[in-house]
């Protein structure tokens, strides 16, 4: 299974050491086949040891310039960085990250190597629609995406979902993974949204989920820690 944490605009780079230190301890009784990932804000990044990958929240598509604010892949080289998370809901509406800006950002980061956990979700609106209407939305969301790229791991992350302490239903995951994974070559699929300790084996559990990217129950090492371990 993979586990991958999203600490979003939360921790600082103190924190995240100490979160660092904390798991660390637990981490020598997860299962070799585990894979974790820790995604930190970019004020915390750095070449920490452990038995998980750090990756970047976001990148501009560049290895410097003149793009105030950002950071590129230099900066990222400094410590060894080559995982990137790309299409997270929160960047698609709040940094209005259209499906062009996205993919042009997934297609530079490809050319770069990085391992690339692309997300993809649909509003609540389009799930009140029914199955047909969120897979449209969905496969919409590939446009422009090399479906044939191998370091990449695709995030279905239904947005009603994510933050609302309400997670999608086994039924909900379950249909949609099945027939996602036939969209982009059986690649592995996280699920995310709301997951946390008290769910975590239900949703481990269905068929076509090969593990979990987790915000707020991430942001606790010990609760993170559960997740991993249960
Ligand atoms: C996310 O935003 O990637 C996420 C899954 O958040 P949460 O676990 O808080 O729903």
């Amino acid at each position: 299974m993979i586990f991958a944490a999203n600490f979003k605009t939360n921790h600082t780079r103190r924190s995240t050491e100490l979160y660092i230190e904390a798991l660390n301890k637990k981490l020598g009784a997860k299962k070799a086949e585990d894979k974790v990932y820790i995604f930190p804000p970019s004020t915390a990044l750095d070449d920490y040891e452990g038995e998980f990958t750090i990756g970047t929240q976001n990148a501009y598509p560049a290895h410097n310039g003149a793009y105030t604010g950002e950071i590129g892949v230099e900066q990222l080289d400094e410590f060894g960085i080559k995982t990137i998370l790309i299409g997270h809901s929160e960047r698609r509406e709040y940094m209005a990250e259209t499906q062009e800006k996205v993919a042009k950002k997934f297609t530079f980061f490809q050319e770069q190597e990085f391992k690339i956990i692309y997300c993809i979700g649909e509003p609540l609106k389009i799930r009140e629609k029914g199955f047909e209407a969120v897979m449209q939305y969905l496969i919409a969301q590939f446009e422009g995406i090399d479906l044939e790229y191998e370091n990449m791991i695709v995030a279905y992350e239904p947005i009603w979902a994510i933050g609302t302490g309400r997670s999608a239903t086994v039924e909900e995951i379950s249909t949609t993974h099945r027939a996602l994974k036939k969209v982009i070559n059986n690649k592995p699929l996280l699920y995310g949204g709301s997951a946390k300790p008290a769910n975590i084996k239900e949703i481990t559990s269905i068929a076509g989920v090969d593990g979990v990217l987790v915000g707020s129950a991430s942001l606790d090492a010990e609760s993170f820690s559960q997740m991993i371990l249960s």
